[in-house]
């Protein structure tokens, strides 16, 4: 029985593609490519010395989605395929709704059509909100502040009423903390098309020259240096946090909520300390502006993920800060298509 991974040439899965695979598990991958490259796969298959069946497809695309599921006996689904840029998702609220929701929408029915009803979700941090307290446990409110956040939430609502409407169903909600980092072979990793949104990559692009200079969303925070402060995720640990989740909806149906994060926050600054001093590369930045919509401080509480799905994270914020410069440094154009 194989695994499907919607999304799996992208930054997270493709790291759990190769988890998955070095693991033993039967990889088959659909992925639009509309923010990834075929050759993060091949470079999967590298590392692995294994093979990843791959379909070019959309998830929108229903009769496509039945081809995969008639020529592949698919076990469980880890649901990775989505759009992820919260101001894009502002500006373009039709586009983020369709892809993420309809596209959601579509791979449930057709996985519904085959009996396969296992899935892993990647939910995030973001549905916590403005939340007034951390670390952040998962029983806290949720909220939304953008289509982006939306749409992770009403997924999440989506696949707790479809088990409520059929007991069969077995699902894992992933909310990640800032996934970050990249294999140590430096053959994948994160590959922003435009110019990146989030802190490591720009980070690195400034590190190597591509970007002139680093802007520190705020520093009038109230937190001990003034910049916002964030659970900083190593993508292997995320990764190996699904294979812990997969295992789970295989051997208990129900709805699992889980953090995915470290527990501990750093700071915008700590963060730019620490890629200085594991690198021995100083990063050009200025304080600036707040960034609208960013939150104060947020980290995880994952003692439920320990607990629950015997699951850790074990990379510190030097080996995150190390692998991440690694993968740029030897991909100075990502996969340079
Ligand atoms: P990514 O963009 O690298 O990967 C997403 C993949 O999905 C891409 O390869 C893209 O081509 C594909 N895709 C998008 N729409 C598709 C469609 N309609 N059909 C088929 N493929 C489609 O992003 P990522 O960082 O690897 O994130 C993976 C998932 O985790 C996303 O759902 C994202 O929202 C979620 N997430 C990411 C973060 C983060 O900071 N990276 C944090 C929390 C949650
Ligand atoms: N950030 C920054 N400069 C940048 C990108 C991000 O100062 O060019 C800050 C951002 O304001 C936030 C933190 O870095 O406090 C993490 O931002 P990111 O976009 O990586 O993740 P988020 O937590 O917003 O999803």
């Amino acid at each position: 029985m194989a695994i499907l991974v919607t999304g799996g040439a992208g930054f997270i899965g493709s790291h759990t593609c190769v988890s998955l695979l070095e693991t033993g598990h039967e990889v088959v991958c659909v992925d639009n490519l509309s923010n990834s490259s075929r050759t993060a796969l091949d470079r999967v298959q590298a590392i692995t010395g294994k093979t990843v069946k791959f379909y070019e497809c959309d998830i929108l695309d229903k009769p496509m989605l039945s081809k995969v599921m008639r020529e592949n006996a698919i076990d469980a689904v880890i649901h990775f395929a989505g759009l992820k840029a919260v101001g894009e998702s502002v500006a373009l609220p039709l586009k983020y709704y369709h892809n993420n929701i309809t596209g959601t929408l579509c791979l449930l029915e057709v996985m519904g059509e085959f009996g396969v009803k296992k899935i892993v979700f990647s939910s995030s941090a973001t549905v916590y909100g403005k939340a007034e307290t951390v670390p952040l446990t998962e029983d806290m409110p949720t909220s939304a502040y953008s289509p982006y956040g939306q749409t992770k939430l009403m997924i999440e609502q989506i696949l707790k009423d479809l088990y409520v409407s059929d007991n069969e169903w077995s699902v894992s909600l992933l909310r990640y903390f800032n996934p970050i980092g990249a294999h140590q072979s430096g053959l994948i990793g994160e590959d922003p098309r435009d110019i990146p949104n989030n802190l490591m990559p720009y980070i690195t692009k400034v590190a190597a020259g591509k970007l002139a200079q680093l802007s520190v969303f705020g520093s009038d925070y109230p937190t001990p240096d003034g910049t916002c402060i964030r659970d900083y995720i190593h993508v292997a640990d995320l990764a190996e946090g699904h294979l812990k989740a997969l295992d789970k909806v295989r051997r208990e149906r129900g709805v699992f909520i889980h953090n995915l994060g470290t527990g501990t926050g750093y700071s915008v600054l700590d963060v730019i300390k620490a890629f200085e001093t594991a690198n021995d590369i100083k990063i050009n930045y200025r304080l600036a502006d707040r960034r609208p919509g960013d939150v104060t401080i947020c980290y995880a509480d994952p003692a439920k993920a320990k607990k629950e799905l015997d699951w850790e994270a074990k990379r510190d914020i030097v080996q995150m800060c190390r692998d991440a410069w690694n993968w740029q440094k030897n991909n100075p154009d990502g996969y340079g298509d």
